[in-house]
This record gives C-alpha cells, structure tokens and sequence, in this order.
C-alpha cells in the first residue's frame, strides 16, 4: 500500500526535513521560529485587512456603547466599551523562571481576557463584534437606524421584532457559541450553535436557558462548521470563525486600547523596549486578529507568538508545511484530544496562515499536564482563574529564553515587556474550576 502524502510528501519525510514537526507528531511540546517573519515594518494592507478596516470597526464598537452599556449593565462602568485589564503578575514570573532554571529578563503582564465582561473570553472581541456589524447592516439597509443615532434604540421593541425574523448560526468548541448566542438572543436573532464534542455542557445549558438553540454533535470542530454551514438557509447568517474577516476585525481593536493601557502604565515599546505577545491559538482568528492588530500598532517593535496543544498543534502544522487548511493534525497521527476546549481545533484557518505567515515570530506547543499545572500555579500564587486553554501563553517566555532556537533569535535582548493573552475563565462554574485546579495534583 502507498503511505499517505501530505501536500507531495510523506509525514516520514516532513519529519525529518523539519524536527518541529517530528516533535509535534511526537506531542513533544516545542519551540519554533518562524523562518518566514519578514523583519522591518509591515504592509498590512497586502493581506486584505486595512488599517482603515481596524479603525472602522473601533469606530462601529462605539457606536454601538450606549446599547451595549443598557443591554449588559456590567459594562456601563466602561460605558459600554467592552475591555479587559492588563495586570503585571511577578509571581507567577518568579515561579516559571524557577521551575523552567531558566533566566526571563523583563516583566511579565497578563492580559486578562479572562475577566472580558458578556461572555468570559477573547471571543466578547471577534464574536460579538460580528453579531453587532451584521444588526448594523440589517438596521441600516432598512432603513430603521442612522449612524449618527444613539444606539440604545437597538432595545426597542421594532428591533427585536425585525431581528427575530432573521436567523444567526456558528459552528463552536463552545466560548464563541457563548458570545454569537448571548448577543445574538439579546438583539432578537434567532440563534443557532453548532456544537463540536469538546464543547462543556453548561455553555450549553447556558445558551439554552437564553433561548439559543444548540445542536450537539459527536464530532470535533471542522465538522460541527461543516454540518452547521449545511444546515443554515439562505437567509442565515453564518459566522464563518475559519474565514471571517469581520471575526478578525474585531479582535483587532484589543491592539489599540492595549496601547493606551501600556502608556497609562508608563511601559514604552520601542526599539529598546520590544513587546513580546504570547497568545494562545485555536483556528486561529482570535490570536491572528489580535496580532495582526499589535504588527499595525507597534510594527517591527512587537513580536508575536502563538501558542498550541500538543495535542491540536494545526496551524503550527500549516505554517511549517505551508499547506494551511490542506493539512490537518490527523495527518501527523495527533488525536486533537485535549483540555484545551477553546483550542481543540485540528484544522487551521487558510485566511489567518496565509496572514500570519510573515507576520508570525514563531510558536510554543504545550502539554495538557503543563496546562493544569498553570492553572493551578497561577490560582495559589496571582488569585487568577483562568479555563485550560487560557494559559498555553505562559509557556511562551520560557519557550523563548530556555531553547536553543529562541536564545539563537534572541540574541540578547533583556528590556522586553512580556505580554501572555489570557484567553479565559470567568464563566466556568465554580465546581468546574475546582476540578480543573485539582487535576494538576493528579497529574504531578
Ligand atoms: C477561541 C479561543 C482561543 C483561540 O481563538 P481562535 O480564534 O480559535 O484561534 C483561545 N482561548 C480561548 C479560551 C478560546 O475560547
């Protein structure tokens, strides 16, 4: 029998052309640099989404604050701007420096996406965004809604009635169900989630009780998009998480309000002061957008890195190969099992690994046992609750300064500024946190 090709090679011989990936077929947990990162200033541009695109959908986000700030009275203390703090945690960089033996020159910051009000996770950015920008166009296009209004009209019962003949659907690993179904029921869609097997029962049971309607299947993501896509009419909306560009937008403004909070502090990110931004990677649009975002902010001053399962390592697999979605995680016998719901994902978006290919600095993968043991970690010593998959990035300074592949890129740099994404947490359910801070004593 012929073994399998990927793209026009075996996986033997990818492996051994390139030991990054023999590690991630091995679910060795790795570092990689990317050799593809164009150095200097990028051209975003090229890649199909603007800086004007960016500035748009911040300008969107605003408008929409006075219905935002009514409709969840959480945020009217921000006025309705949904954000999330960024805390310095020297705890935490004190254990990782001695548990790795490892010397990480700087600070170390959390993004704490974690604590981002609505729905809990980096999703609030992508998800609701585009539930927002999709109402927009529909209120528009009718008629029923000017730019220069105040948004709260949103609430009016003729809203609600208009959305509730329209129909919202996406296909989820769970966290972006929760943000697409709570905005989409709050306007009035009539909301569907498609949910991968991954997927937590109290999401579920959560959009449920806001009368979502959620499909179960017993399958992983690629196929609850694929299943969810089908089943959606013409007069649905999908959310497309593997090619949304209006997704990918949203989680882009995150890097103009995270300049504004590094200045409120005093951090400079200069040539002398480089940002390292450390970001935990599903299908991959929370993390590109976001990124894409910080390359526009900061340019050749910012370097990001994505940080994967070792058990769903997708688009670390897409960049190295260059295949993108042509390539899944299967292929390399990795099981996409892993207690990183909000990244089991086995397949990479081609639209963000097309973007992130020169803009990437490189990619840390991380063990399940590691995953639990910074969940529990960053609970005894910082007071942060974060879900599995929120911590992948707390590897990434070690990834950096404890290999021999990020020394060699390094080459000496000790007045960064480290920035781990925290992805999530605030909604877990106490008694599901406690299981996930317990299971890193089962598995030490
Ligand atoms: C979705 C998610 C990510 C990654 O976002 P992608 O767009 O899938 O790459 C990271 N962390 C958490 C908690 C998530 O839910």
């Amino acid at each position: 029998m012929e073994e399998k090709l990927i793209g026009n090679k075996t996986a033997e011989q990818w492996e051994k052309e390139s030991p990054v990936l023999a590690d991630a077929a091995s679910l060795r947990e790795t570092f990689w640099i990317n050799p593809h990162y164009k150095k200097g200033n990028p051209e975003l541009s090229l890649c199909g989404v603007s800086p004007a695109d960016m500035d748009d959908a911040s300008n969107r986000l605003t408008r929409f604050a006075p219905f935002i700030a009514r409709a969840f009275p959480e945020t009217a203390k921000d006025a309705g701007i949904i954000e999330s703090p960024l805390r310095e945690i020297p705890g935490m960089l004190d254990f990782l420096k001695k548990d790795r033996d490892v010397q990480i020159p700087g600070r170390l910051l959390l993004k704490c996406d974690n604590l981002l009000p609505i729905s809990g996770s980096i999703k609030a950015r992508g998800g609701i965004y585009e539930v927002l920008a999709h109402a927009e166009k529909l209120a528009l296009e009718r008629g029923m809604l000017k730019e220069s209004d105040s948004y709260d009209i949103l609430l009016e019962d003729s809203f609600r009635k208009f959305f509730n003949t329209r129909e919202l659907a996406v296909g989820s690993t769970g966290n972006l169900g929760l943000s697409i179904g709570i905005m989409g029921a709050k306007l009035g869609f009539k909301t569907t989630v498609h949910m991968s097997a991954d997927a937590r029962q109290w999401k579920k049971d959560l959009l449920r009780s806001k009368g979502v309607t959620v499909v179960e299947y017993d399958a992983d993501y690629s196929k609850a998009v694929e299943e969810g896509r089908k089943l959606a009419g013409p007069d649905c909306h999908f959310v497309d998480d593997e090619n949304s560009k209006t997704l990918f937008l949203g989680y882009s403004v995150a890097a103009l309000r995270l300049k504004k909070q590094l200045e409120a502090l005093h951090i400079p990110v200069d040539a002398e002061h480089p940002l390292f931004v450390y970001l935990p990677c599903g299908v991959g649009g929370g993390p590109g957008g976001v990124s894409h975002g910080i390359k526009r902010v900061f340019g050749s001053n910012a370097h990001c890195f994505f940080a994967e399962p070792t058990h769903a390592p997708c688009m670390l697999l897409g960049l190295v190969t260059g295949l993108q979605d042509k390539v899944c995680v299967g292929d390399f016998g990795i099981d996409n099992k892993t207690c990183a719901d909000g990244l089991a994902v086995g397949r990479p978006s081609s639209f963000v690994g097309g973007v992130m290919d020169t803009l990437l600095s490189g990619e840390v993968t991380v063990s399940d046992e590691q995953l639990y043991y910074l969940v529990h970690k960053l609970a005894d010593l910082e007071d942060i609750w974060l879900e599995p998959s929120a911590t992948a990035g707390l590897m990434g300074p070690p990834g950096l300064y404890g290999t021999e592949a990020g020394k060699a890129w390094l080459g000496g740099t000790d007045n960064a500024t480290h920035l781990v994404w925290a992805t999530g947490g605030s909604m877990v359910p106490a008694e599901e946190m406690r299981k996930y801070y317990e299971m890193s004593d089962i598995a030490s």
